[in-house]
């Protein structure tokens, strides 16, 4: 489904990712864990087209859009592919980034009827099942500012699943949320694991990471240092940068 291989990405003459090599299979929830700084929003970022990788290729669906061909030369990236394959990428960020002036129900509309020029009612109709989905049927006519961090939060993920996505990313979208409201949000996600949905997940729940990831990949200095299924990642770690994080955060 996703696929990057020799990813890198570098700000002025810092590289933050140095190489990094990762696939997610249709119906995956692979779950990326590392120390604050190491590149996972930036390896989310370069998915999304929102960064352009400096080297390495990205694929979605078997196809090349923006990175690099074998010899190194920089694929065309035109923004109209660009905003296909965005599209039918649904990211989720740590703030909310809901827009204000708008209702729950107006934030889920919006994209459906703009991007893809379907039927205010029709786009209706699919917001109240999402909304619906996510717990907040009776908070469709809120504005953001008088819902709470977790309701925006599962505004926001009912927005991106809007756009019918092939693959969602969420970049650690509980870390900004009290215990009690990061619960209610990643009760969606996993929800969403079970019904199939492919995902690349940045957390730090590392009780999510537990339950729910197939596949844990670790990142240390941009790279992805280890991977494997959270029954081995989590007890029988091989690199000693994983047990280093892992201590900290367990
Ligand atoms: P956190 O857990 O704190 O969210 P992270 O793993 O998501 O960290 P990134 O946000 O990907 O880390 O950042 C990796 C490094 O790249 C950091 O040192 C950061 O300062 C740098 N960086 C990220 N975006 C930019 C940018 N637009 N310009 C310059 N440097 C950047
Ligand atoms: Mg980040």
């Amino acid at each position: 489904m996703l696929r990057v291989e020799g990813l890198r990405k570098s700000f002025g003459g810092r590289e933050v990712l140095r190489g990094i090599d990762l696939a997610v299979a249709p119906g995956e929830v692979v779950v990326i864990i590392g120390p604050s700084g190491c590149g996972k929003s930036t390896l989310l970022r370069c998915l999304n087209h929102l960064e352009q990788p400096t080297a390495g290729r990205v694929w979605f669906r078997e196809e090349l859009v923006g990175s690099r061909d074998e010899g190194g030369r920089l694929l065309p990236r035109p923004e109209a592919e660009v905003d296909r394959q965005r599209a039918r990428i649904g990211m989720v960020f740590q703030r909310f980034n809901l827009f204000p002036h708008m209702t729950a129900l107006g934030n889920v509309i919006e994209a459906p009827i703009r991007v893809k020029g379907m039927a205010r009612e029709q786009a209706e109709a699919l917001a109240l099942r999402l909304l619906g989905r996510v717990g907040l049927l009776d908070r469709k006519d809120e504005y953001p500012a008088r819902l709470s961090g977790g309701q925006q939060q599962r505004v926001a993920i009912a927005r991106a699943l809007a756009m019918e996505p092939e693959v969602m990313l969420f970049d650690e979208p509980t870390s900004a949320l009290d215990p009690e409201l990061a619960d209610e949000v990643l009760q969606v996600m996993q929800d969403l694991a079970r019904e199939g949905m492919t995902m690349l997940v940045v957390t730090h729940e590392m009780g999510f990471a537990r339950e729910v990831a197939h596949r844990v990949g670790v990142m240390d200095a941009g790279l992805v240092i280890e991977q494997g299924p959270p029954s081995l990642i989590f007890t029988t770690p091989t690199q000693p940068r994983t047990r280093e994080f892992l201590r900290k955060v367990l």
